[in-house]
């Protein structure tokens, strides 16, 4: 399996170039691969998926909380499924754990019906309201008032999912570089230069198509070919999430609470090893870092509105993710971008802009998208 490629000073010829080897630019170049030969993944780190696709809460979402007919809310029941079928067929880590999301009292039981009907006009199967009482026979320390239970919701190991999409790739002759940055990027007749360096030397490639998977950087490469990504809206903005570890657990299933502001909500998620992690919380900073910079009182006052018994366990800071999202502080829903940009003169040139959460569970969906608008519009 060839995972790293170094060609000191030699040209390269490819038809794709994919930049950033998360699980999404992985999974486009797995699926791109089917049907292409000379697919490239040039990714900056030393290993792929170093980045946000490993600072996550490794839930498969059920799709429940994005707006219908969005690509977030169709990518991503779409791509729960897919995530299934891919866990069960090659063995991958993950768990159908179902998912409560709770209100704590009357005036959010409301709340809970909107997001039903918003689940169930996006195709989320299984959606049901549980009574405060049937939310206890579940998990006996919560004390809310009811709960709408999504039962396709589960957790993956996210590194796992990764290396199916690398041996995907790999075995369908992708060359997977990593170690590799991507500095510059210029139009050429029928296709890209792509520059940068690999494993500290510099190298060249020629590239018929670029696919834009670069995650926190997505805009910058964008800019690279001269996009101007504040007028298309393009700019991204970094939203940390931070999380605390449980000493030991106090529920067995994901639960989320009513989503208030930014985020989904600070929430409760069993990993695959039993132990329960709390978080992300949610705020904007002007540079990404992966320290956990909050104080736990934040997460104990927001957990403990449904878990009245969080004073009893101890908070363990473990690690922070960055979310890049489209939207600033207080804005408004956000989209991903996942474009063609033909019509901006690049022809060839697909950006993946504003892939935040729920990213990992649609990336084969992500990928499958890819892969359409390559066929149609670029390959011919
Ligand atoms: C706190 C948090 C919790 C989340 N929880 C969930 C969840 O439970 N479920 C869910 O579905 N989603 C979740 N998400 C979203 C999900 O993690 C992301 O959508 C997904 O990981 C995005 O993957 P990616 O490949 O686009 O980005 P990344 O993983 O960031 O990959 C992009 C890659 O591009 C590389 N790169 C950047 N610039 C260059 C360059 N110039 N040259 C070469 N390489 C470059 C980077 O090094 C990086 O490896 C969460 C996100 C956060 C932040």
């Amino acid at each position: 399996m060839v995972s790293a490629l170094r060609v000191p000073g030699e040209r390269m010829e490819a038809e794709v170039a994919v930049i950033g080897g998360g699980v999404v630019g992985l999974a486009v170049a797995a699926k791109l691969s089917e049907g292409t030969e000379g697919v490239f993944l040039l990714e900056r780190r030393e290993r792929f998926g170093l980045e946000t696709s490993t600072h996550n809460s490794g839930v498969i979402h059920s799709g429940i909380h994005y707006p219908p007919g969005s690509l977030k809310a169709r990518l991503c029941v779409r791509g729960n499924a897919l995530i299934y079928q891919i866990c069960e067929r090659y063995r991958i880590s993950h768990r159908r754990t179902g998912k409560l999301t709770v209100a704590v009292g009357e005036e959010e039981m409301g709340e809970l019906e909107r997001l039903r009907r918003q689940g169930e006009e996006n195709g989320v199967e299984g959606l049901r309201i549980l009574e405060g009482r049937e939310v206890r026979e579940l998990e006996p320390r919560l004390r809310v008032e009811g709960a709408l239970c999504s039962p396709s919701t589960g957790i993956v190991e996210p590194d796992e999912l990764m290396g199916y999409f690398r041996a995907r790739a790999s075995e369908r002759g992708a060359v997977l570089m990593a170690g590799t940055e991507v500095t510059g990027l210029r139009r050429l007749e029928g296709g890209y230069e792509v520059r940068g360096i690999s494993w500290g030397e510099r190298f060249l490639l020629r590239a018929r198509s670029v696919v834009n998977c670069a995650g926190l950087e997505a805009d910058r490469v964008a800019s690279l070919l001269g996009m101007r990504v504040e007028e298309l809206g393009y700019r991204l903005h970094y939203c940390k999430g931070d999380y605390f570890r449980f000493d030991r657990p106090p529920v067995r299933m994901p639960v989320y609470p009513v989503p208030r502001g930014e985020g989904l909500g600070i929430h409760l998620t069993p990993d695959l090893g039993g132990a329960v992690r709390a978080g992300p919380n949610a705020y904007y900073v002007d540079r990404p870092s992966c320290t956990v910079e909050s104080d736990e009182r934040e997460f104990r006052e927001a957990i403990g509105r449904f878990l009245p018994s969080v004073s009893e366990y101890r908070l363990i800071p473990e690690f922070a993710g960055v979310r890049p999202k489209l939207q600033g502080p207080g804005e408004g829903f956000r989209d991903f971008v996942i474009r063609h940009e033909e019509d901006r003169g690049l022809p060839g040139f697909i950006n993946l802009i504003g892939i935040e959460s729920p990213g990992l569970t649609a990336s084969p969906a992500i990928a499958e998208l890819v892969a359409e608008i390559y066929d149609r519009e670029v390959r011919g």
